[in-house]
């Protein structure tokens, strides 16, 4: 059978899953259910290539993703591949035989360690990858909030990392509670950055009034630029809270 080799493709805020198949053309379509993209990629084509296609087509796939329900969307696809995005960067991966399930780094690719391959045990892949981008994603959060929350002059009580399909993160002000999606471990860090600002801001004014807006780009002057950027959601149609 033919090996077939897959990766995904960031595209401003959505990931586009590649794969190479014997198809004579390149073709990008959007799943009708959950609005995720799939680029077809023929052998002869290289990744380089396919991947300047993908990112030319952003405009068609936003528009695309506006044309699906809401009620339609679903949590994103975090099935273990050939190649995984980290922060906006596609990484090899590899399979190690081990006892214990656990995706770390090692020599710049992905390692997977467990006791049965990723295919053969695709929902343990997928929890351990999960765990993994939880951990990077905390990780960068650790690093720049509190920098900002010094600069606003406040503080994050509580931080969780959820999977959530219409938010990118969320916050609460009277308890100083803030929720992270933990898809913003597979976007370029500045939207994490961003996202962390927005939430941090909303500690200070809980609506989206343009005083919210002063407080975010006082601290981050690019926000708006970034907000445009990343979207409102990774799935479509979502909001920001
Ligand atoms: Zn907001």
């Amino acid at each position: 059978m033919l090996k077939e080799s897959r990766r995904e493709i960031a595209v401003g805020s959505h990931l586009v899953i590649a794969e190479k198949k014997r198809v004579k053309h390149l073709r990008l379509r959007l799943d009708s259910r959950t609005g995720q993209p799939y680029l077809s990629v023929p052998l002869r084509v290289s990744w380089r290539y396919a991947t300047s296609f993908a990112q030319s087509q952003r405009d068609w796939i936003d528009q695309a993703q506006s044309r699906i329900k809401t009620d339609q969307r679903f949590p994103p696809d975090y099935a273990w591949h050939e190649n995984l995005t980290v922060f906006g960067r596609s990484y090899q991966t590899r399979y190690e035989l081990a006892g214990r399930p656990k995706v770390f780094w090692h020599s710049g690719q992905l390692v997977y360690a467990g006791p049965k391959t990723p295919g053969a045990d695709p929902e343990q892949a997928q929890r351990a990858l999960l765990r993994f981008y939880r951990q990077e994603l905390a990780t960068l959060v650790d690093l720049l909030l509190p920098y900002y929350a010094q600069q606003l002059g406040v503080e994050a009580k509580s931080i969780r990392y959820k999977r959530m399909r219409s938010r990118w993160g969320s916050a609460q002000k009277t308890t100083g509670a803030l929720n992270f999606n933990l898809e913003l471990a597979r976007r370029e860090s500045r939207f994490a950055e961003y996202v962390i600002v927005h939430e941090l801001s909303h500690l200070v004014h809980a609506d989206h009034s343009p005083a919210f807006w002063q407080t975010v780009t006082k601290v981050l002057p690019s926000a708006r630029n970034l907000a445009k950027a990343l979207g409102d959601s990774p799935a479509p149609l979502g909001v920001l809270r």
